[in-house]
């Protein structure tokens, strides 16, 4: 039987990649990091909870990363496990840098040393174009990376030494640099659901004070989740080892997005200001979207916008799942979870 280990399997694509790999009869094994919550409420939403053999580990505990790797020898390695929230890493790079990218070189290590014929995919992101200077309007694999976050800058160098192992080892190690995904899963503080698990509940009355972003105007090129972990198990049985960008090829400012949203709630608003003052209100003249300072990032990636057409013609791929269906996805989920709250009275 062919077995997966999954590192951050209580993630986003943790758990849609888990789902995706039983559903195609593979053994799965979750890399589980112990907190005060319960991390497993992802995978209790597909029901898979208990076909999945948790290993209680942490990245950064080395030993016992490669102790595993070395007893279960898995068909597939995929290594979805970071500090993922890009804002976050700039007020605490070292550790970003030791998760993202020095548990990484761990687990190559331990792949060479102890069992060579596991395939290796790292989650390597679009953050690691950062500043795109070439004019290119959409990038690519060959497009020069600029990072300029201490996340994008990890994960550049991870994705770096994934190439290095494949190139001097000949280990099956290769990248997929994912354009932002999303989904009903997304973490609460990523841009996507915060606007609509905000919005959702403002239109219902239940928030009464404000939604507030940073920059509005970043663009970004937003697919679904679920299409992308289709992507990850591909990549891992193509012919040779390599690197994909796996993207939407659209992109949309997050005021459209937010304007999308909005649509789809239908709850009308009215744009106005500029800059810091710029602001979104209702009829009512009430304000429900503020921009602040304390949502800008450092330095920001303000363009983003992939082009997958290597994937789309060695890898026969191509993205199922529309921004619109995404966004309806996303506002359902979040309905769903009113009327559970309000049925249970926890509002
Ligand atoms: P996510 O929802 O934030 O999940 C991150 C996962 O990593 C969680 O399971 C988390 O566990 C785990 N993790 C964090 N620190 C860990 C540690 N020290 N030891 C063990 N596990 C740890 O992220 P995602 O959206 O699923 O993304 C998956 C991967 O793709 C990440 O590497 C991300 O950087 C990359 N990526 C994502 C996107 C995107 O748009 N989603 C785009 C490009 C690349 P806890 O539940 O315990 O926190």
């Amino acid at each position: 039987m062919k077995s997966a280990i999954i590192t951050g399997i209580t993630g986003q694509d943790g758990s849609y990649l888990a789902n995706y790999l039983i559903k195609k009869k593979i053994k799965v094994f979750g890399i589980l990091r112990r907190t005060s919550a319960d991390p497993l409420e992802r995978l209790e939403y597909f029901g898979i909870k208990d076909k999945i053999k948790f290993i209680n580990s942490d990245l950064s505990e080395h030993q016992k990363i490669t102790t595993i790797i070395k007893k279960i020898k898995p068909t597939y390695f995929f290594n979805l496990g970071a500090q993922s929230f890009v804002t976050f890493s700039y007020d605490n790079p070292i550790y970003t840098d030791n998760i993202n990218n020095v548990s990484v070189i761990n687990i190559l290590e331990s792949i060479k040393n102890f069992s060579n014929k596991t395939k290796f995919y790292q989650a390597s992101s679009s953050e690691m174009y950062g500043l795109n200077e070439s004019n290119e309007k959409k990038l690519n694999e060959k497009t020069h990376f600029n990072p300029i976050s201490p996340y994008s800058i990890a994960k550049l160098s991870a994705y770096y030494y994934t190439r290095m192992y494949r190139n001097s080892y000949n280990i099956f190690a290769s990248n997929g640099i994912l354009f932002n995904h999303e989904s009903p899963l997304r973490g609460q503080q990523f841009v996507t659901k915060k606007i609509i698990s905000n919005l959702v509940r403002i239109k219902f009355n239940i928030q009464k004070t404000p939604l507030v972003l940073g920059n509005i105007y970043s663009r970004r090129d937003w697919g679904h989740a679920e299409d992308y972990v289709e992507m990850m198990y591909k990549i891992l049985n193509y012919k040779t080892p390599d690197d994909f960008v796996i993207s939407s090829e659209k992109q949309y400012s997050i005021k459209e997005f937010i304007n999308m949203v909005c649509d789809k709630i239908n709850l009308k608003i009215f744009w106005s200001g500029e800059g810091m003052q710029e602001k979104a209100n209702i009829k009512n003249g009430k304000t429900i979207i503020k921009v602040s300072k304390k949502f800008f990032r450092p330095s920001d990636v303000i363009y983003l916008l992939g082009d997958s057409s290597k994937a789309r013609k060695y890898l026969n791929w191509k993205a199922k799942k529309t921004i619109s269906y995404l966004v309806s996805d996303m506002i359902n989920y979040e309905l769903n979870k009113i009327k559970i709250n309000v049925k249970n009275k926890k509002m």
